[in-house]
């Protein structure tokens, strides 16, 4: 059985039957019969049902909301803000959808024409994280299904009442039963999962588990997309309002208990305003509101997973074994919950973990800089290649810092940003392949290349 429980309080929220090899083997069957006729379905019909899902979150989405609050400790302005963010992404899959998906034809001769047609995949594995289990999911779910493939979705065993109610939104609106199914339990029903027959798998998580798919999954040269962890830098020049920079970085960093793919988790200063940055920022953080994330005023909320506690204090410790200034937080709370304190530390460097190894949690380093060099150099020392950020007055300087800088998303004077129409990657340890945009509706098929010659 799998145990929910919520992290603010520990008390038991549910207890759930949990899929196995047969039973994953039975859904796997099951979603593969029902593929041929959801492919053939006018893909009018198809957004049609995603729409009709669409509404019914809006409907429901205080009750989305509350359920979300209490699996994963999201704040419930946050948990809100998610489930308004994801009606977002689904408008821009129903209005973007049909015509990418449309045949093109690319060359047309007199007697020679060429087209590309977009064939769904067939049955996709969706294996999420938790953090934010309804982007990372619908972000695969909503234009695979939309292509036309069969989904096999797993939720992150951390936000399974999250992904029920998924799986049971989308049926209501019209999805076939066998179309999209979930499956429960944790990472061994995901390993399970991987072993059966897909065509392809789209997976949300750690570097260290989609390395464990890559692994199982490459003889058998299936589609595999991986997005992945970061340690995502930004750099605030000499020349921003510090003020500003200080707000926006302290929200970047600690916005949904910095447990985002995209929190910024290392800042490099310049040092002619690195004191008085440090100032504004730990001013900032000790503004924020912890506390149960029911209440409305809350900002900070428990660590979803408790394990998380050790690897923050380890952290904080190496760091300041090393030199570092703790200048707020830096210890778990007392529970019950998972608590850990919003934490800044300053003097860091990269011989400690904690500019070096995700936090995954409400602790940010500060490390100053003499020049754009250096931060460029400390920006690029990393596995990880997800999102980086500069702050300053001058977009020139910014575009020239950031063309230098390996990642999949890059942002000027703004952090922690993710758009449907802006494809969604990472380099390095942060992952292979996409999501969002029109690529990320692309990703979910597989273009056949017709060449056509009249007799
Ligand atoms: P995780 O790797 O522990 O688990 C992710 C999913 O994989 C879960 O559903 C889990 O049950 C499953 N799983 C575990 N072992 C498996 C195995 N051997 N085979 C198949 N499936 C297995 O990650 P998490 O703690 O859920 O999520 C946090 C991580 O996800 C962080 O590193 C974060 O940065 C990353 N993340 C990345 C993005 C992105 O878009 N790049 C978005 C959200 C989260």
């Amino acid at each position: 059985m799998l145990k929910i429980e919520n992290p603010a309080t520990g008390a038991l929220l549910a207890e759930l039957p949990e899929d196995d090899a047969s039973s994953i083997a039975v859904k796997c069957a099951a979603a593969r019969a029902a593929q041929p006729a959801w492919a053939a379905t006018p893909v009018a019909k198809r957004l049609a049902a995603i729409a009709r899902f669409r509404a019914a979150i809006v409907t429901d989405l205080e009750r989305l909301a509350a359920i979300l609050t209490s699996e994963v400790g999201k704040p419930i302005k946050q948990a809100r803000n998610e489930l308004n963010g994801l009606l977002g992404r689904i408008d821009f899959f129903l209005a973007e959808s049909e015509k990418t998906l449309a045949p093109r034809r690319v060359l047309d001769g007199s007697s020679m024409r060429e087209e590309i047609e977009h064939v769904p995949l067939g049955v996709i594995a969706n294996i999420s994280a938790w953090n934010y289990p309804y982007f990372v999911g619908s972000n695969v779910f909503v234009p695979a299904l939309i292509a036309g493939n069969s989904v096999l979705y797993k939720p992150s065993e951390f936000a399974t009442l999250s992904g029920l109610e998924i799986d049971r939104l989308l049926h209501l609106a019209g999805v076939p039963q066998d179309v999209f199914q979930v499956l429960v339990g944790g990472g061994a029903v995901g390993a399970a999962l991987v072993e059966q027959p897909i065509d392809a798998v789209f997976f949300t998580g750690s570097y260290a588990t989609g390395a464990r798919i890559a692994r199982a999954v490459a003889p058998r040269m299936i589609k595999l997309q991986l997005e992945l962890g970061g340690k995502d830098p930004v750099y605030v020049c000499e020349d921003v309002d510090v003020a500003t920079a200080a707000a926006s970085l302290a929200d970047g960093a600690m916005y949904n208990t910095g447990q985002s793919c995209c929190s910024v988790e290392r800042i490099y200063v310049h040092q002619d305003i690195h004191d008085a940055f440090v100032s504004a920022l730990v001013r900032e953080v000790q503004a924020f509101k912890t506390g149960e994330p029911t209440c409305e005023d809350v900002y900070v909320g428990p660590l979803t997973r408790a394990p998380q506690l050790a690897v923050l204090e380890q952290q904080v410790a190496d760091a300041q074994a090393k030199g570092a200034r703790l200048l707020v937080g830096g210890q778990r709370s007392a529970g019950p919950g998972h608590w850990f304190a919003p934490t800044v530390l300053a003097d860091v460097d990269h011989t400690m973990a904690v500019m070096r190894d995700e936090s995954f949690g409400p602790i940010i380093g500060i490390q100053r800089v003499a020049s754009d060099a250096e931060a460029v150099r400390l920006m690029n020392d990393t596995d990880y290649g997800l999102t980086a950020g500069v702050y300053t007055r001058d977009e020139q300087r910014a575009r020239n810092i950031l063309a230098q800088i390996s990642a999949g998303s890059v942002y000027w004077n703004c952090c922690d940003r993710v758009s449907p129409r802006l494809p969604w990657s990472g380099v390095g340890h942060s992952g292979v392949g996409l999501t969002l945009s029109t690529y990320g509706i692309e990703t979910f098929t597989k273009p056949r290349a017709w060449h056509l010659r009249s007799a």
